[in-house]
């Protein structure tokens, strides 16, 4: 019987194991194919981020520092609305590589991280949780007293207990091109119903061009338009799936949620290593295997953390679908050195925000 047994080893996943192994439980995660793949993620990241990794990891992981975005109302070519800070705002980073690094350091703290080993079931006892899995010698069962599900916005986990679903899947596509870029601005262009495209400098990396939207839109036709309008053709295309939510409840008895999983991600980027992994840190800190009454206080104390910023996201995404002369009128107003943090939208009415403005 373990402790905990983790579904999915992304960053939430990951983070999670390893939290709980340091402080001794016995825990396994089964990640359905090798940590970190697929990618489907640009890992344009706040500084924060390194916080959650081992030091010797930013080497590796870091390729080039952002210090603003140009806000474009039209596709590439148009002006820009400039935000930015004096300092690093955010960083882009080795998104496959954070994967494998949280997943050592998940390791290396005690917890068993299997690979090709998908979950295709659970059943929950009063006292315990029967996994099935499938590997790679066939299925087997593994109990746990509880079962974090961290796997990810279709959540497999999610789906057999009855946990409901996020509001929106999004679709995200992403594709690269190879020449080298340092310049230290994102563009973010407001061409897509409800959402945007961006083209992000990843330094020696090249060039990441990409979209979001509902699915139910032609997805690929706009990418296409996007970067030929840059003039470019992208290589290594993937896409992803990106959930705005979050649902209304993310437990059951022993089973909850974290990460994408739980919706908990930035409902005005889609952004969601962050937002995981500081859950993922709400739930290390709270729960206790055999007393299922900690799992409440995990709901409630990663909405007390995270609800705010989400329920502004919400807002801040509104106006990206608002008329276009609207959008210029607010994006002038706020134009120039900003204060706010990237994953915290309530940071727009803190005190730095406001000596920025007002010294502009
Ligand atoms: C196009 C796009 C761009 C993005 N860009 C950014 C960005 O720049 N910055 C940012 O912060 N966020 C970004 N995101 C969001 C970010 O990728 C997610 O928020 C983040 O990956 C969530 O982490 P997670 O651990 O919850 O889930 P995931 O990273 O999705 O990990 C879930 C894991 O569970 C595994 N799994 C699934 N089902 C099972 C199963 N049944 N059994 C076993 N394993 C299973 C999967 O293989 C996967 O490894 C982007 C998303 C998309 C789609």
């Amino acid at each position: 019987m373990y402790d905990f047994v983790v579904v999915g080893a992304g960053p939430a996943g990951s983070r999670f194991a390893r939290r709980v192994a340091q402080q001794g439980y016995d825990v396994v995660v089964f990640e359905q194919g090798e940590v970190g793949k697929p990618l489907a993620c640009s890992g344009h990241v706040s500084t924060d981020i390194w916080s959650f990794v081992p030091d010797d990891a930013e080497d590796r992981l870091f390729q080039n520092e952002i210090r603003g975005a140009r806000f474009h109302t039209g596709g590439p070519g148009s002006e820009g609305y400039r935000f930015h800070k004096q300092e690093e705002v955010s960083n882009v980073i080795d998104r496959v590589e954070l994967d494998r690094t949280l997943a050592d350091a998940a390791r290396n703290a005690g917890a068993d991280i299997r690979e090709n080993h998908t979950v295709v079931g659970l059943t929950e006892y009063r006292d315990s949780v029967a996994v099935r899995v499938r590997g790679p010698d066939g299925i087997e069962t593994h109990h746990g007293r509880m079962v974090a599900g961290c796997d990810g916005p279709k959540s497999r986990v999610r789906q057999t207990v009855g946990l409901p679903d996020p509001d929106e899947l999004l679709h995200g596509v992403l594709g690269f091109h190879d020449d080298p870029d340092h310049q230290d601005f994102v563009d973010v262009h407001l061409t897509v119903p409800r959402f945007f495209a961006w083209r992000i400098p990843r330094g020696e990396a090249g060039v990441e061009y990409g979209l979001a939207m509902e699915p139910t839109d032609d997805v690929t036709a706009r990418f296409e338009a996007f970067t030929e309008g840059y003039g470019v053709e992208t290589d290594r295309r993937c896409s992803g799936l990106i959930p705005i939510g979050p649902p209304e409840r993310t437990h059951t008895g022993r089973v909850f949620l974290l990460g994408d999983a739980a919706g908990q991600n930035k409902p005005f980027t889609g952004g969601g290593i962050l937002y995981g992994m500081t859950a993922a840190d709400v739930a290390a800190d709270l729960v206790i295997p055999t007393d299922p009454a900690t799992l409440e206080d995990y709901e409630q104390a990663w909405r007390d953390e995270l609800e705010q910023d989400i329920t502004l996201g919400h807002l801040v995404r509104k106006g990206y679908s608002a008329p276009e002369q609207i959008q210029k009128a607010g994006m002038a107003l706020f134009e120039g050195e900003i204060g706010v943090h990237m994953d915290r939208p309530t940071s727009l009415f803190s005190k730095e925000q406001l000596r920025a403005m007002l010294t502009d």
